[in-house]
């Protein structure tokens, strides 16, 4: 039997950071960002920083942008997302997502 020790040893309230609900910014095909790009490029850096690992551009323009794990090349990381403006409303949509790494980033 198990059991755990360390609170004997060590004791400390168990905080949650306020960067842990970041993981949920990036989630699905369709999601929706109505602050446009710049609300999209933000959930992605704070995606990123939650997560732990890092992307580059493949593009970068006001009206779409697409991004991959920068273990793409060494690795063959797969994870990929890929987000347009709807020019009706000038909302952010994500339009392709692979949210799976293969390269060893946390998720
Ligand atoms: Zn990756």
């Amino acid at each position: 039997m198990e059991t755990d020790l360390l609170p004997s040893f060590c004791s400390h309230e168990e905080r949650t950071l306020l960067s842990a609900s970041w993981v949920h910014l990036i989630k699905n095909v369709g999601q929706c960002f109505k602050d446009g790009v710049k609300g999209f490029r933000v959930a992605l850096h704070k995606y990123l920083v939650e997560i732990g690992f890092n992307y580059d551009f493949l593009r970068n323009e006001s009206d779409r942008v697409t991004a991959v794990c920068r273990m793409k090349e060494r690795r063959g990381c797969e994870w990929r997302v890929h987000a347009l403006m709807e020019y009706a409303n000038g909302w952010f949509y994500i339009r392709q997502l692979n949210n799976v790494h293969t390269c060893g980033a946390a998720v």
